[in-house]
């Protein structure tokens, strides 16, 4: 029997151990392991690597993280409630599971970390936004991990891989696509969790590139981008004025018309547009 059988079922963890959802903590757990295997497999290889996962609640995407052959696997969870039921599985997968009891916004947890690592999580949402950020930002490039395997609501999935010319197509899909492959791979209706929530969700699996796609400074770009998107209704010329007073020029020097919107603007133009910006 391997160990992911000789621990109980995840409906037991959570009688025993009284984890009742909690809506503060966005806590919407996954008790099918054929689904949380499923999603552990949407990390890719995970023989060799570290995973960090952030919010384990009872356990079950660990479980399946570990099961599919981490390395290791570093989870930090908010809610104390959940450390004994983690711990049982820790001690079912000797020296391959380290939990920390914390804030994920504010552990760092790279100390604990051996590359190669790859990320894995089903987050509250508003948390899994800002970490999403965070990762996508770091301070050199590439980052400490290899890819990030994350549930989002539905419609922040779709706006991570968004396309130029759709409603969905803004800051985050540029952050996202700019240094990294993004793929949605999986779509999880809402009655996939307990307590079911009330919009569907989906995982989306990101790799690092080793460069970016198109040449750029981090963070011009990111304030050409917050800049376009903030009035995605005007035009560049309009939304960007306050970026420079030629801004008309800038936009055609960067082979972009200054009467377009944000939404029809591709990556390699913001791109070119951040260049052209920080070349003046
Ligand atoms: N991964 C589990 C699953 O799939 O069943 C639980 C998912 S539940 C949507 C989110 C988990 O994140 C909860 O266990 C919650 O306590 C935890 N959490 C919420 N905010 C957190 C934070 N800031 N840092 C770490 N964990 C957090």
């Amino acid at each position: 029997m391997s160990a992911i059988d000789a621990l109980p079922p995840l409906s037991r963890v959570i009688a025993d151990h009284g984890l009742s959802a909690r809506k503060s903590l966005g806590q919407n757990f996954l008790l099918d392991l054929n689904l949380t295997a499923k999603i552990a497999r949407q990390a890719g290889d995970l023989t060799g690597c570290d995973v960090l996962e952030i919010g384990p609640g009872p356990g079950g995407l660990t479980r399946g993280l570990l099961a599919e052959g981490a390395r290791r696997v570093l989870a930090v969870e908010k809610d104390s409630r959940c450390i004994p039921a983690l711990e049982e599985i820790a001690a079912a997968y000797p020296g391959r599971l380290t939990v920390i009891e914390g804030d994920a916004l504010e552990i760092d947890p790279l100390a604990h970390l051996t590359p190669p690592v790859r990320v894995a999580a089903n987050l509250p949402y508003n948390v899994g936004t800002e970490l999403l950020v965070r990762w996508l930002t770091p301070p050199d490039w590439p980052p400490f991990w290899q890819s990030l395997t994350l549930m989002f609501q539905r419609e922040v999935a779709e706006r991570i891989v968004a396309q130029p010319g759709s409603k969905a197509y803004g800051r985050l899909a540029i952050l996202a696509q700019w240094r990294c492959e993004a793929r949605i791979v999986m779509a999880l209706p809402p009655g996939a969790f307990t307590p079911p929530p009330k919009v569907a969700s989906a995982v989306v699996h990101l790799t690092a590139l080793p460069e970016p796609r198109f040449p750029a400074d981090a963070a011009v770009l990111s304030r050409v981008v917050a800049a376009a998107f903030n009035q995605r209704r005007k035009m560049l010329r309009a939304a960007l004025r306050g970026l420079a007073p030629d801004i008309e020029e800038v936009l055609r020097a960067a082979g972009i018309a200054p009467t377009e919107r944000a939404e029809q603007v591709s990556l390699e133009g913001f791109c070119a547009l951040a260049r052209t910006l920080a070349a003046r």
